[in-house]
């Protein structure tokens, strides 16, 4: 049966963005079904719900999303369920997609672009796994209470159940061997329960992946490393709170938020594919944005969940051709490129198709 992908372009640049990856997937020529639904904001004024009844059967009824972004000032003032960003959580939680892979590439053209030393950055290829579903973010109890004390408190509850903790880590050993086959789990056991047991868990996964090698880290020495020398890791996998902050900080080492894609997976590896960045109000409509961290999502999109490898090659092969030929937009311009606006860019990367 032909594989369908849910295009939700959401707002802002959104339906920008996806635009120009829905014209390089059909480039692919492999008959991959695709429609689309509103999402966010567009959900809301279309049907008065950021994810509405039809979009959301459009998903179930597809191999994997493929999501631009929600939100806008416009929404800013709705109560908190009709909000746009309700949509991707309600997303997330439905499909239960509990690993969220954030790969942080510096293509050597745009080495420039990082505030660390274009030497140390440049070639970097990251993948930062993160736990999306656990952790001290959804642990119970929590809250805010006065102590025998008399004073006022509050308190979470950092927790991982054995089953979080081993699904995630054999995401990051199957990620690692479509890669250079190296894990670093970070964690800081030395002082934390949980994250000790991660450590352990970890560890045993990797009894059934002896062609991956498998190291850990304490997550503040890893916060360091992350600036002091990047281009030592593979893959990481962490939890959801130190993947929250990591993340965050691999992402910033290319210097280029419209350059980032991510994926969000479930253990049957049916996935929502965005990019790392938000809608961009600033800039919508103005047909400047850089679809390349879509048109990357795509790409993730064909490796995860489709099992289309040589797709997803292809696709990163061409925006790494476009950036060789100097193509630019605006986020990532410098002097002597061929600056150009979101539909060029989508252009310039069929063309290297
Ligand atoms: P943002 O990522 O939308 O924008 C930050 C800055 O980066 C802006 O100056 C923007 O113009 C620029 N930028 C972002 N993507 C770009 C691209 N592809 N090309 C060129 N420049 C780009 O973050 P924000 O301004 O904090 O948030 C704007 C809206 O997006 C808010 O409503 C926020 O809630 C929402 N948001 C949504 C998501 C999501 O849908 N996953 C993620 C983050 C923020």
């Amino acid at each position: 049966m032909g594989k369908k992908i849910a295009v939700l372009p959401g707002d802002g640049i959104g339906p920008e963005i996806t635009a120009q990856a829905v014209r390089v997937v059909e480039a692919l020529g492999l008959g991959i079904g695709m429609a689309e639904a509103p999402v966010g904001g567009a959900g809301y004024d279309a049907a008065g719900d950021p994810l509405p009844a039809e979009t959301f059967k459009l998903c179930e009824a597809s191999d994997a999303i493929l999501f631009g972004a929600v939100g806008g000032p416009k929404y800013d003032t709705l109560p908190r369920p009709q909000r746009p960003e309700q949509g991707l959580l309600r997303l997330r939680k439905h499909f239960d997609l509990y690993a969220n892979l954030r790969p942080a590439i510096v293509y050597p053209e745009l080495a420039h672009a990082s505030s660390l030393k274009a030497e140390v950055v440049a070639g970097l290829d990251l993948l930062i796994l993160r736990e999306l579903t656990g952790d001290i973010y959804f642990g119970q109890p929590r809250g805010v209470r006065t102590n025998e004390k008399g004073e006022r408190e509050g308190f979470d509850t950092m927790r991982y159940t054995e089953g979080e903790i081993r699904r995630i880590a054999k995401t990051a050993f199957e990620a690692a061997r479509k890669r250079s086959r190296r894990v670093c789990s970070v964690d800081k056991a030395n002082v934390l329960e949980t994250t000790q047991f991660w450590r352990d868990v970890v560890t045993e996964v990797h009894k059934d992946y002896a062609d991956v090698e498998l190291s850990h880290m304490y997550v503040d020495n890893a916060a360091m490393q992350l600036v002091r020398n990047p281009k030592q890791f593979d893959v990481i996998v962490t939890g959801n709170m130190f993947g929250d902050i990591l993340s965050d900080e691999a992402s910033m080492l290319t210097g280029s938020i419209g350059m980032l894609p991510s994926a969000s997976l479930n253990a049957m590896g049916f996935g929502m594919y965005e990019p790392i960045h938000g809608s961009a109000p600033d800039i919508a409509g103005k047909g400047v944005a850089n679809p390349l961290a879509t048109i990357l999502s795509a790409a993730m999109l064909m490796r995860y969940s489709l099992g289309q490898e040589a797709a997803a090659c292809r696709i990163e092969a061409a925006v790494r051709k476009v950036l060789a030929q100097g193509y630019r937009t605006a986020d990532i311009t410098e002097p002597g490129c061929r600056q150009v606006g979101t539909v060029a860019m989508g252009d310039a990367v069929l063309a290297a198709l």
